[in-house]
């Protein structure tokens, strides 16, 4: 069995919302910082003896950066102190360009941190301050500049597209100054205006290209990042001399992560579940955490012994998903270039992957959406575009 784990840590602090976002965050206040950190390095004494040993861990939110370095260490350290760690551990730190000075990159690289995922957004004034970002394409370079000169070789930038008035020649500009600025992986992904309540929803749209546009615009945003040596391994994210993300991959190849704070989630064992959105219930919860397991003498795999809390009513922190692999292993496997693999399918279930086989040859392969060698199939380009009706029919 493949022993290695990805742990994410779940940063849910912003100093403001942004309008377009949906993910769960709250502005820190007093102490919370502290307690929660506290809280996510006792929340790990559920995975002590588990024999994993760690291939990534991934600071998300959220701000991680608000967390300031110290803080951070002591979760490494945690991690460190509960898990076998691998020498090669990628470590990730997302990073608002707003917040990042030599001073606290340089900080984050000393505690271990190798990976910087940059949020840019945007190389454009004008798509910023459509974003509403604080920052501004000057300083998204600069802070580029700043965590290469502290010794990041591996930096991740986030861009989003979607946005109103993106050209070709913004995609080449953006594209070329990334690759002069040594970064090594973008993701790209398409604006989702989700949370209808706070803004003006209508509006807002009015403003956005439409669906065909948005479609025209990936695909040119996909070449062009190749010729800029940014290959495509998933929908959205591009890496150059393969450098990619060793964390998200675990995801997309349905490999275990657990995942440590509010909202996170979890893939363990063969469970999947979440922890509520709620900080303080979170703070509250685990600090039980060793007197539970002394309870019940340290024994149960973890996520057994959150399946017995749960239904015993004494805590409701984790809630146990629905988890069908074969049709996750099908759903997250088909967002890679590499895509999946049929004999994989037939050992997680022979009846569907019959079906599956059967689907692929009646559609003779969906012409132009998909490809077959050997045992693998993937979807092509323009199957990207339109991989959630291909899936639903796979599956159907
Ligand atoms: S986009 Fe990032 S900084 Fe803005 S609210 Fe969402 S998580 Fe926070």
């Amino acid at each position: 069995m493949n022993n290695s784990l990805g742990i994410y840590v779940h940063v849910p602090f912003c100093s403001r919302t942004c309008w377009y976002c949906d993910f769960y965050s709250i502005t820190p206040n007093g102490k919370i910082m502290q307690d929660y950190v506290d809280a996510i390095c006792n929340e790990l004494i559920f995975y002590q003896n588990t024999g994993r040993v760690v291939e990534s861990i991934y600071f998300g939110g959220g701000t991680p950066n608000l967390l300031g370095f110290k803080q951070i260490a002591k979760i490494i350290r945690t991690i460190n102190e509960t898990f076998e760690v691998s020498l090669n551990v990628e470590v990730t730190a997302e990073m608002n360009p707003e917040l990042v000075t030599e001073e606290t990159a340089y900080d984050l690289a000393m505690v271990g941190v190798n990976r910087a995922s940059i949020g840019v957004q945007s190389f454009s004034d004008n798509d910023l301050k459509f974003l509403k970002r604080r920052h501004t394409a000057r300083v998204a370079r600069d802070v580029i500049e700043i965590v290469a000169k502290q010794g990041f070789s591996n930096i991740s930038i986030d861009l989003i597209l979607g946005l109103p008035s993106q050209t070709c020649e913004q995609f080449e500009y953006t594209a070329a100054l990334a690759r002069d600025l040594g970064v090594s992986h973008i993701s790209g992904y398409l604006l989702k205006v989700e949370n209808k309540a706070k803004l003006d929803h209508d509006k807002i749209v009015r403003l956005l290209p439409s669906e065909n546009e948005v479609c025209n615009n990936y695909e040119n945003f996909v070449k062009i990042m190749e010729t800029h040596r940014f290959k495509q391994y998933e929908i959205s994210n591009y890496a150059v001399n393969d450098r990619k993300s060793i964390h998200n991959l675990k995801y997309w190849r349905c490999e275990e992560y657990i995942g440590l704070g509010v909202a996170a989630h979890s893939y363990f064992e063969g469970v999947r579940y979440h922890i509520i959105k709620d900080v303080d219930a979170y703070i509250l919860n685990v600090k039980d955490a060793s007197q539970y397991l002394k309870e019940t003498r340290g024994m149960l795999p973890p996520h057994l012994e959150r399946k017995g809390l749960e239904k015993e009513g004494k805590q409701k922190l984790y809630h146990i998903d629905d988890c069908d692999l074969f049709a996750e292993y099908v759903m997250l496997g088909l967002r890679l270039t590499e895509g999946i693999n049929i004999r994989k399918l037939t050992e997680l279930d022979e009846e569907k992957c019959k079906k599956f086989l059967d689907v692929l040859d009646k559609r003779k392969l969906f012409p132009d959406f998909m490809v077959r060698d050997g045992d693998e199939v993937c979807l092509t380009l323009k199957g990207f575009l339109i991989s959630n009706e291909i899936i639903a029919e796979l599956l159907l």
